[in-house]
Parts: structure tokens; sequence; C-alpha cells
């Protein structure tokens, strides 16, 4: 495995539409690439210490996204999400409800930004293995998702903002945001 170099804004990657990935390329027997290149993307999430990563931020214009979260011991009762991969993931269905979330992104380096977004949404996508699948998520999950197939259409969280005087650098973020942050009891994390 490899850690693989990560597309920052304004890497044209990160605003094309990403091709659809061929199943039987999931499925080709023998030395995989797309196997491998969906394992570096792994590496490369946990080498950035991110929640979740789509296949664009790495350079490649493929509909692959993976997401995983360990929770931590600031927010032991922060939703976990388990390690899996979403191959031509779509989402189906969004809730009327929406939440606001401070969002960071691998790409966009060292910023959070408040997003409003739906609250719950329902996702279809194939697994690495080419099995479909349906996934119907609320709370940081749901968010998670909505981040990363947004880099799937070219879009960052950026462009889901609609008050851009409360981006903020890391830092500003800890000293003048945090608190009012943690009233709601999300982990905040970069996606
Ligand atoms: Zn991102």
């Amino acid at each position: 495995m490899a850690v693989l170099p990560i597309a920052y804004l304004g890497h044209p990657v990160l605003r094309r539409v990403a091709d659809p990935v061929g199943l039987e390329q999931l499925t080709a027997p023998g030395d995989n690439e797309l196997q491998k290149f969906i394992d570096d993307m792994i590496e490369t999430m946990h080498d950035e210490g991110g929640v979740g990563i789509a296949a664009p931020q790495v350079q490649r214009s493929l509909q692959i996204i993976v997401v995983e979260y360990q929770g931590n011991e600031r927010y032991p009762d922060g939703a976990e999400i388990p390690l899996e991969v979403y191959v031509n993931p779509v989402i189906t269905w969004v809730s009327e409800e929406k939440k606001e979330f401070w969002e960071g992104c691998l790409s966009v380096k060292d910023l959070r930004g408040l997003v409003r977004r739906p609250s719950a949404c329902t996702m279809e996508a194939y697994t690495r293995r080419g099995e479909r699948v349906v996934v119907k998520a609320d709370g940081f999950l749901a968010v998670v998702l909505q981040h990363e197939i947004d880099h799937l259409n070219g879009k960052v969280f950026l462009d889901r903002m609609e008050d851009l005087t409360q981006l903020s650098y890391e830092k500003e973020f800890m000293t003048y945001w945090v608190k009012s942050a943690e009233e709601n009891t999300e982990p905040q994390q970069t996606v």
C-alpha cells in the first residue's frame, strides 16, 4: 500500500464530475489495480487523519469514496462509522430537515466552515466487491456521505456555505468557534 498525493483546492480534478467505475474492473481477477488503488485510498485517509476521502482528492477522477470514524475520548457518544468503501454512490433521498455542521476537508487545508445540509439521506452504491447496497444515514454519517459525494460532483464544502464570514482557520476555529460548536455533540473532524 502507498500514501497517495492529495489534490488541493485549485487542482482541476476537484472540479470535474468523476468518472463512474465499471463494476467489472472491481472484480477482475489477478493483480487488480483498482483494488490496490482502493487500499491506497484507505491508507492515505488514515495517514491524513481524515474521516472520509474521495478518489478525486487523490488526483484520480473516479466515483469512489471511503469513510471511517473510530470515535475518540472527547466524544464518547459520537457516532462511530465503520470502514466502508462505496463505488458509484448516489444520494437518492434527503430529509427536509437540515442541520449545521462545521466541516473541514483534506483538500481545503486548515480551514473550517459552517455548512447546512439535510440531516438525513439515503445513498445507493456498490461495495468494493461490486455488491449493491442501500444506506440510510443520519447525523455525522449523513454529513460525511454528502461531503464525499459532493467531491464526485466537482463540489467542495465552500460551495455549500451560506455565510462565508464564518470561514475560519483551524486555530481561530478552536479559539473563537469551538465553544458554540461543542453545543452540538457531533465530532469535529476533517472529511
Ligand atoms: Zn473533502
